[in-house]
């Protein structure tokens, strides 16, 4: 009976020093995978230090090489800006000389020569005004500005574009609007691309230039019952370069006005949205806010999918 109690419990405490053990073995055998975790930690660590390193100086050089590019266009477009603005300028005094009339081939022809150089330098502005935002050399000069009677200026600023076509232009402007403290000369640059382009995709139908006060904001609507544009394409319209669809035959651009007119909005502080519906129109939306502090807004880059569409 004793004898059976001593075995019992030497078994006892047999197990309990046998499962210590293997507790502490386990113990011993989680430190040392932690170690080596640890140790993977750290080398993984090491590498990815090295990496934004690199990371950093490959964005440095980046930017650097963007600030010579945009400070080449600038350079380049100003050069080109002189002659082409004196070829317009000495065009127009063949074409207005009554001393020394012209024949009617040289006249053609004269017209033909002030129309693209006129096209010329309208690129060469677009690639200067890009280049000067992407520098962030782009001045905001905020002052007084009275929204109504800027519409009406680039009402009449853009009738010359409807006179021989089938396309109507037309404002809805409320009396109530305040004044505005923006950029005028950008916010008249940003509604002079808006419009002409929904005249040029504007074929036959009508073109609206509308304006409403919502809180703080001015929405500034732009629609038209032009060709539209695909779904799709909301995204692509604002890139660099990039047109879309089928364009109206002698229709020309450089795919730079949009670019041009997001980044300027994104300037005074607001937002751009479009709206569109294949062969029945677009419409597009500027948001601005009615006091821009002195500060101006900021350059965004990325394509927010803010969009919308009813096609
Ligand atoms: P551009 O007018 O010089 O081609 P934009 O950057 O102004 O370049 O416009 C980019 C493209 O977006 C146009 O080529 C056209 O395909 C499309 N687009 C812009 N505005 C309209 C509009 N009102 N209706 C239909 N398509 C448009």
């Amino acid at each position: 009976m004793k004898t059976q109690r001593v075995l019992q419990t030497y078994n006892e405490q047999d197990i309990t020093e046998g499962a210590a053990r293997e507790a502490a073995l386990r113990t011993s055998e989680e430190t040392a995978q932690a170690l080596l975790d640890a140790t993977d930690d750290i080398a993984v660590l090491k590498e990815l230090q090295k990496r934004t390193e690199m990371l950093e100086v490959q964005n440095l050089r980046m930017l650097e090489t963007v600030d010579r590019k945009s400070r080449f266009f600038a350079s380049m477009s100003h050069e080109l800006r002189s002659p082409m603005t004196s070829i317009i300028g000495f065009t127009e005094i063949l074409l207005e000389d009554t001393e020394e009339p012209l024949t009617s081939s040289q006249r053609s022809l004269l017209l033909k020569v002030r129309c693209n150089a006129e096209r010329l330098l309208d690129m060469i502005n677009d690639l200067l005004d890009l280049s000067k935002i992407e520098s962030g050399r782009m001045t905001v000069k905020v002052s007084r500005v009275n929204l109504p009677e800027l519409i009406q200026h680039v009402v009449e600023t853009m009738t010359p574009l409807v006179r021989n076509k089938d396309t109507c232009l037309e404002t809805e402007v409320p009396d109530n609007l305040p004044i505005m403290r923006t950029d005028e000369h950008n916010l008249n640059k940003i509604l002079v691309n808006l419009v002409s382009n929904a005249i040029k995709f504007t074929p036959k139908g009508c073109v609206k230039i509308s304006a409403a006060l919502k809180g703080s904001k001015i929405n500034i609507s732009v629609s038209d019952t032009g060709i539209g544009i695909r779904r799709a394409d909301f995204c692509k319209i604002f890139e660099e370069f990039r047109q879309v669809g089928e364009h109206p035959v002698g229709s020309n651009g450089t795919g730079l006005g949009l670019a041009i007119t997001k980044k300027l909005v994104h300037l005074l502080g607001g937002e751009i949205k479009v709206s569109s519906k294949l062969r029945q129109g677009s419409a597009f939306t500027v948001v601005l806010p009615v006091s821009l502090s002195a500060t101006g807004g900021r350059a965004r880059r990325t394509c927010k999918k803010r969009q919308s569409s009813d096609g």
